[in-house]
């Protein structure tokens, strides 16, 4: 009886060690911050077109953004989204099919968000961008207790709050913000380093610098340092949208829509990276609904909850545009990071469950 027990025992846990191969050998999280799911997967939007104050230049925005088609006109904004991931990978948040993607912290600013998104959980006390270092474990503090992510993790943001929010005094994840060469070598453009470039572009946003300059150290240092988690937070979409300013607001999501698709191909060109690594893009928050002319902000406006997450890469199941209704979370990014490299996520709070659809089922990866 005792031999059958322990024969059944050891048939199952052979099972389980059979059960999954982790999805991804390395994951890559992108932000843009507060980039509204409307534009997305709707484009540029007609009624603040119609706004001077908004479009500026309404015949040149026309020119360049506007088509009766809404799919037409999100290609127009974002051609490697509705090319290559809506080919290859997954995008989910359209709220108009019903398939919603929303914050579960009240909050809908900044600060909470990133702290969902990191920690899996939208933690009450977490309620001003002047929060200090966050208290909360997260992916990166979870990863370092796995194998292998010792020294191969780092993060790139425009906003200079991310030290704080990932926590890097704790974990000692390196969160470059100000683009400082460090101990990995300097990261030069034309023989000046970034950092000093930096202080020759005029600052938008006295809390960030310029999302350009944030995207090309981030492909240096994954080029010479191959992490295998690694956060590049935008933050443009953000600032001009606060402006009022819809044709820099669009322009920046072209532009960072460029980056994803020279991120993408270098990371299928790059030996270590190629066909072992995931993509995932997301925002931090919503902006409001176009009817009150609420787009601009975020914060205490109805609707701003909304948001979206795209995935490409290693792992990803094709399906495009997801078009189901369903109903995703923002505290979910965490654990689907976990399961994508085969772990349960566990941190010592309350966090989401992974997004299988994304992730697949939760491996069994051993430490
Ligand atoms: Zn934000």
């Amino acid at each position: 009886m005792k031999y059958a027990l322990l024969l059944a025992l050891s048939i199952i846990s052979s099972f389980s060690f059979a059960q999954e191969k982790p999805k991804a050998e390395n994951v890559i999280v992108v932000t843009f911050d507060g980039y509204r799911w409307q534009e997305l997967f709707g484009g540029a939007q007609k009624k603040i077109l119609n706004v001077k104050k908004y479009a500026g230049d309404k015949k040149k925005m026309k020119a360049l953004y506007w088509d009766k088609d809404a799919s037409v006109r999100r290609e127009k904004v974002m051609p490697f989204f509705w090319s290559t991931i809506a080919s290859k990978g997954q995008i989910y948040g359209n709220k108009k099919l019903g398939n919603r993607v929303t914050l579960t912290n009240g909050y809908k600013f900044s600060y909470p968000g990133y702290n969902e998104i990191f920690s899996g959980w939208g933690d009450k006390r977490i309620n001003s961008n002047g929060y200090g270092d966050d208290p909360n474990q997260n992916i990166f503090d979870f990863l370092l207790t796995q194998k292998g992510f010792d020294g191969k993790m780092a993060a790139f943001a425009t906003w200079d709050a991310f030290p704080r929010i990932i926590n890097e005094k704790r974990n000692h994840v390196p969160v470059f913000v100000d683009m400082k060469p460090n101990n990995k070598g300097a990261i030069n453009i034309k023989g000046v380093s970034i950092d000093q470039w930096q202080t020759t572009i005029p600052a938008h946003n006295p809390y960030a610098k310029t999302d350009s300059f944030t995207y090309h150290f981030a492909k240096e240092y994954l080029q010479r340092n191959h992490p295998h988690f690694a956060f590049i937070g935008f933050d443009e979409t953000d600032d001009y949208a606060h402006d009022g300013n819809y044709a820099a607001y669009l322009n920046t999501a072209t532009t960072l829509d460029r980056y994803m698709k020279d991120l993408w191909n270098f990371v299928q060109g790059d030996p270590q990276y190629k066909d072992k690594t995931t993509i995932i893009i997301t925002c931090d928050h919503g902006r409001g609904d176009i009817p009150n002319l609420e787009w601009r902000h975020h914060g205490h406006v109805l609707h701003a909850e909304n948001i979206w997450i795209a995935a490409i890469g290693a792992g990803i199941t094709p399906k495009g545009e997801v078009k189901d209704k369903m109903f995703l979370h923002q505290n979910q990014i965490a654990a689907t990071v976990a399961a994508l490299f085969g772990y349960t996520y566990k941190v010592d709070h309350f966090s989401g469950q992974p997004i299988t659809e994304i992730s697949g089922t939760v491996g069994v990866r051993e430490k």
